[in-house]
């Protein structure tokens, strides 16, 4: 079996419709092919997800935004190489269609600061403003929403700034990125790679 064959069956098995020779063949293609095992994983997450969310049903016209703002797979591409380019768009993409309703009655219920990471006793919560003062410091990542956040210390992580304003000074010292988002879509495909892509880096 190629990769290309697999990846259908993929979504047959995974809506019970594979008879057993099918479903013999792709377990043993997945078996040997590292690649089309993590697409499965990803595939079989997404459906459990789909599957425990019953009662969601997505806004038709802000979905049809996102969905024309992904990447189009070229039709010489095989779905497989589209799926390899844009790992984390694309299992996105069949996630927004199903999650984006309750998602987003999530986030207009939500507006008050949240702060999320480790060791938060380091950090300062002032009007509205998470401080990370000098000589402190915060392991993991530190994500707020719905408030400004000034970083003067040390983090050891990414920080996630949703909704809101951040400041470093010279003394802060950040070991990994800084996310600024400040739209729900942007928000949600950036919660789904964190779900979907860990540590791909
Ligand atoms: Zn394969």
């Amino acid at each position: 079996m190629t990769c290309d064959e697999a990846l259908p069956l993929m979504h047959e098995y995974l809506d019970g419709s594979t008879d057993g020779t099918e479903a013999a063949e792709l377990k043993k293609h997945l078996l040997q092919c590292p690649e089309c095992n993590r697409v499965f994983r990803e595939l079989e997450m997404t459906d459990a997800l789909v599957k425990s969310s019953p009662h969601v049903a997505a806004p038709d016209d802000l979905t049809d935004r996102i969905m024309k703002s992904l990447p189009v797979r070229p039709k010489r591409e095989s779905w497989l190489g589209w799926v390899k380019r844009h790992p984390a768009i694309s299992v996105a993409s069949v996630f927004l269609f199903v999650m984006l309703g309750s998602f987003l009655s999530m986030w207009s219920q939500d507006q008050e600061l949240t702060v999320k990471g480790s060791n938060l006793d380091q950090l300062v919560i002032e009007d509205g403003t998470v401080y990370l003062p000098k000589g402190h410091r915060v392991s993991g990542n530190l994500m707020v929403r719905g408030g400004d956040v000034q970083i003067d210390g040390e983090l050891d992580g990414n920080l996630v700034v949703v909704d809101g304003q951040y400041h470093t000074a010279s003394t802060a010292t950040i070991s990994g990125k800084i996310y600024s988002i400040n739209q729900a879509a942007e928000w949600l495909v950036y919660q789904v790679k964190e779900i979907f892509v860990p540590a791909a880096q």
